[in-house]
């Protein structure tokens, strides 16, 4: 092992936990840096509150002077907490946290200081937004953008700054983030769903899509990730062949957390109750320093700021334990890589959950309507719902190691996908006999028994059916869930206005209610049987039969993105106003650009490795067994008859794979050097890059690989997956 690594290896172990000592009871910190509705209340006027209250409730814009008293409470009580700053904070499309910040500092005539902040600063803001990707908006425009307050989501400190959380949009209106199309998605969700409740209870006046998601990371030590660049600077290892051991003896899944990943995990924990986040559950995961955390759900939009949240608090509080998280879908070759469910559900204001089967049959037949609607949204939008998690992460994890695969499908699990089959059986265009409908009522009462006992899971499903809720379980780990949440809230929407459309056609020509939703409640079943899938979403007969029922089976990002522009996703998204035609083609063109520059980035690193790293070395390495030889051959020329061959066949397997790799490399470069001189258009260029740049990345790897195998481990220059993987 080399002098590096093995110095990096010894300040593992010197490490002292910090944390537990320090801990603090949950229910005492929870919510302690937030500015909650509960502290509004002390911090405004009773009548301010009164107004503010019914402002959020009927979702209408506050005025300027309510604006100012909040901004006043907001800074009385951040200040109180001794925060300095304030930053409106947003989602840009990138896939991070913004946030600048500003003091409170104001410098009155007399020249002395106070902390000011109004409820201009509050409602809006003004930063610049030319640095942050915008698909050619901003270039026809100007530069600004405006950030303005979502009083949905409540204010924090973090850092001694209060963060307020604000949507962001161009200053033609057009939006350059996840927050504001995702609020609109799930405003249409809300509509849409009461509208269908309401055939079944008329007290429902609100539905709130919920999420919650599970984040899983790798942790790997401070010390080991400096001495890999490919770390570093693409967030996976581009090299290292896989360690004797790592997942196969299953010994790492829900075993006992090392001392060391614990205090961080407590750390973590302690933050996010302050920050309000509500994380119940953590255990190691398959791979070896992989692990997950998830919190118990939230309102969607609440849900997506926590996360986001979450994973920039992680990365700072992992440096106070001297690790560094991993985000990355597919940091290491060979191994699991990381997700992020999505488990995701309805839920009135009544407090039902409406994909939990109920305690009745009316109940239970709504259930079945949400249900269907989903199913059936999935159907419609498979494809777009592929192209809102793919990434050049996320493509090289999806599909294999426990990932699911990239076709989607949903599960439904056997008895579920029994009490539907029966309904298509049974219910016709015919009107019903009574008898007919009481033992149809009679089983679709059953449900909730029947579900009781149904644990079947299959984990190859990218979109399961968990009891309660559906796990959308494609969404990569690095991911803004924002992404994925705009596409299935919207989806559902347009699935449950169609519902309702055909249900009260049906009314009106005078069938009655309960079996018009019978009726309809089987169109839709018998309609998304194409993308109902119980089996093993891993073989090659899944693959051939998913194209057959016109499913997607692309696998590369290029190509799934494509799905956003397309006549469908327009229709869904444009005529629900959840994005213009602009925002769509402009987002189209990001994720585009992203890829390829996340790919151009990777392929330079590996060039730069593979020439100044790996070649260098095995040339040293080949230097010293052709001394050996000349060596050999002088001083015991019989040994050397005898095994000289074995020495000159690895030095010349040595010598073929440094020449394969640079020939790759060279080869690599003028793929890229083409590419970019010969597409001006991002996505053409992004499709070239897939196409003749990525193909390169595993050849050249392969033989690197097979060189870590054959070169001394004391001159290898990087610290080797049995290192990354297993300090801790
Ligand atoms: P598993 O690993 O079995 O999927 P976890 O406990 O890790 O289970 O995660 C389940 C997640 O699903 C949690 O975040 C939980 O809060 C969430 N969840 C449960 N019910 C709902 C619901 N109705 N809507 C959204 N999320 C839910
Ligand atoms: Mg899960």
């Amino acid at each position: 092992m080399s002098k590096i690594r093995f110095s990096a290896l010894e300040t593992v172990a010197s490490r002292i936990p910090v944390g537990p000592e320090t801990a603090q009871r949950a229910s005492v910190l929870f919510g302690a840096d937030v500015f909650t509705m509960e502290k509004m209340r002390l911090y405004l006027s009773g009548e301010a509150y009164r107004k503010l209250e019914k402002n959020m409730l009927e979702g209408e814009g506050i005025d300027r002077q309510l604006a100012d008293q909040v901004a006043a409470a907001m800074k009385a009580w951040a200040v109180e907490k001794g925060a300095t700053h304030y930053t409106h904070w947003f989602h840009p499309l990138n896939g991070s946290t913004a946030e600048k910040h500003d003091s409170f500092i104001d410098v009155l005539k007399d020249g002395s200081v106070i902390e000011s902040f109004d409820g201009k600063l509050l409602v809006q803001q003004e930063p610049d937004a030319s640095s942050f990707p915008s698909g050619g908006i901003r270039n026809t425009f100007e530069a600004r953008g405006y950030t303005a307050w979502d009083p949905g989501s409540p204010a924090f400190i973090n850092n001694k700054t209060l963060c307020i959380p604000t949507v962001f949009v161009a200053y033609t209106g057009e939006a350059l983030d996840f927050k504001t199309p995702l609020l609109k998605a799930l405003a249409l969700i809300d509509k849409a769903a009461v509208e269908i409740c309401q055939y079944f209870d008329k007290e429902v006046k609100k539905v709130s899509a919920t999420l919650g998601w599970e984040q899983e990371y790798f942790l790997i030590d401070e010390a080991l990730f400096n001495a890999r660049p490919d770390l570093k600077l693409t967030g996976r290892t581009l090299m290292g062949h896989s360690a004797a051991k790592d997942q196969q003896l299953e010994d790492h899944y829900f075993g006992s957390i090392p001392e060391r990943i614990n205090a961080f995990m407590d750390e973590l924990e302690q933050v996010c109750y302050r920050l309000g986040i509500p994380v119940k559950t953590r255990h190691n995961e398959c791979a070896p320093n992989q692990f997950e955390l998830a919190p118990i759900f939230e309102e969607a939009n609440l849900a997506v700021d926590h996360n986001q949240l979450l994973m920039s608090t992680m990365k700072r509080v992992a440096r106070h334990h001297r690790f560094r998280v991993l985000l990355h879908e597919k940091p290491f070759k060979g191994i699991n890589g990381s997700g992020k469910h999505n488990n995701w559900s309805l839920l009135t204001d009544t407090g039902v959950n409406l994909l939990s089967p109920g305690k009745n049959p009316k109940s239970n037949m709504q259930f079945l309507v949400f249900l269907v609607a989903t199913v059936r949204a999935v159907l419609e939008h498979e494809a777009l719902l592929k192209a809102c998690i793919v990434s050049l992460g996320n493509e090289q994890r999806l599909g294999g190691d426990e990932a699911p695969p990239t076709i989607m499908s949903v599960f439904l699990g056997r008895y579920l996908a029994g009490i539907l089959d029966e309904i298509e059986a049974k219910v016709g265009t015919e009107k019903m006999s009574p008898d007919e409908k009481t033992e149809l009522k009679l089983n679709v009462g059953r449900i909730p028994e029947i579900m009781r006992d149904n644990t079947d899971r299959n984990r190859t499903s990218p979109f399961a059916f968990t009891g309660n809720r559906f796990e959308f379980r494609a969404v990569g780990s690095s991911a803004n869930c924002g992404s994925a949440m705009i596409v299935l809230n919207a989806a559902v929407a347009e699935q449950l206005m169609a519902f309702k459309r055909e249900t009260d056609a049906l009314i009106e020509k005078g069938v009655k209610k309960d079996e018009a939703i019978f009726q309809v409640l089987r169109q839709y079943s018998l309609a998304c049987k194409p993308v109902r899938f119980e089996g093993n979403g891993y073989s090659k007969e899944w693959r051939e039969e998913a194209a057959k029922r016109g499913l997607s089976v692309d696998t590369d990002c290029v190509s799934c993105l494509k799905a956003f522009v397309s006549p469908k996703a327009r229709r869904l998204f444009v005529d629900n106003n959840i994005y213009t035609e602009r925002e769509l083609e402009a987002r189209y063109e990001i994720k585009n650009e992203i890829y390829l520059k996340k790919l151009q980035i990777e392929s330079r690193v590996l060039g730069d490795l593979a020439l100044n790293h790996i070649i260098p070395t095995a040339i040293t390495y080949q230097n010293t067994l052709i001394e050996n030889v000349k060596g050999l051959k002088e001083i015991l020329p019989n040994v050397y008859a005898e095994i000289g061959n074995v020495q000159l066949e690895s030095i010349r397997e040595i010598s073929r794979h440094i020449a394969d790799i640079k020939t790759l490399v060279v080869e690599m470069t003028e793929a890229r050097k083409k590419a970019n001189n010969t597409y001006i258009n991002e996505v053409e260029r992004a499709q070239a890059y897939s196409d003749t740049v990525r193909p390169y990345l595993e050849k050249i790897r392969y033989y690197i690989d097979k060189l870590e195998l054959l070169v001394d481990d004391e001159i290898w220059p990087l610290p080797k997956y049995r290192e990354l993987l297993f300090s801790r």
